[in-house]
């Protein structure tokens, strides 16, 4: 699954080919829409793989976005934190919800600080969790129409800033879906 890695003082940025919902990281982030309906993609796989149900895992978050946001959406770098039930089985705690920007193939400085917020607040949650291992989906790079390399890169930067700030998160893994996906992101990072 893993494909390539480089390291960042204490932090190792991994890229790995696969399903995350099967990826023992203790979370994984969903690229989530801010309403957390979970409708498609990879929200949608998340949302089976936790709860057999995806409506009872919509459920579930939406309840978890009014405690621990107060409000029925959320903004880009807000997270909301849902556990992992079914996926506990290979490894995973928790599910970190996060919202990146809509690109329709369009691609600007501002959707880029839009989708580094979004990495950057579940990174950050992580931390808030004292966790040490956490993967990601490529954010918006499907259904949200952003250029795959351009996500990818944004990835590596944010990951790289990180470092400076993490303790207890150790691994990162940006984990792409298609081995079409990966061998596009492997020639970015390698
Ligand atoms: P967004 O709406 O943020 O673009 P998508 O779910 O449409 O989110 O896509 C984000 C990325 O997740 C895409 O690259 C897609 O191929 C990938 N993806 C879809 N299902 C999975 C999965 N089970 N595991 C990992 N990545 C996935």
């Amino acid at each position: 699954m893993n494909l390539t890695e480089l390291t960042f003082g204490n932090l190792t940025f991994k890229l790995a080919q696969g399903d995350i919902t099967k990826l023992p990281a203790e979370a994984i982030v969903n690229a989530a829409n801010k309403y957390l309906e979970h409708g498609g993609g990879v929200a949608l796989a998340i949302a089976k793989a936790a709860a057999g149900d995806p409506y009872e895992y919509i459920k579930i978050s939406k309840e978890a976005m009014r405690e621990q946001i107060g409000r029925n959406h959320i903004e880009h770098g807000e997270v909301v934190v849902t556990p992992a039930l079914n996926m506990e089985r290979f490894g995973i705690k928790y599910v970190i919800h996060t919202v990146g920007p809509y690109c329709g193939g369009k691609w600007d400085e501002n959707l880029k600080e839009k989708l580094k917020k979004a990495i950057l607040g579940a990174l950050r949650k992580a931390e808030e969790l004292n966790i040490s291992s956490i993967a990601f989906p490529a954010i918006s790079a499907g259904i949200y129409g952003c250029p795959l390399g351009e996500v990818v890169k944004t990835f590596l930067k944010v990951v790289e800033e990180f470092s400076g700030e993490a303790e207890s998160v150790k691994e990162v893994y940006l984990v792409l879906y298609s081995k079409k996906d990966a061998e596009r992101a492997l020639k970015i990072l390698g």
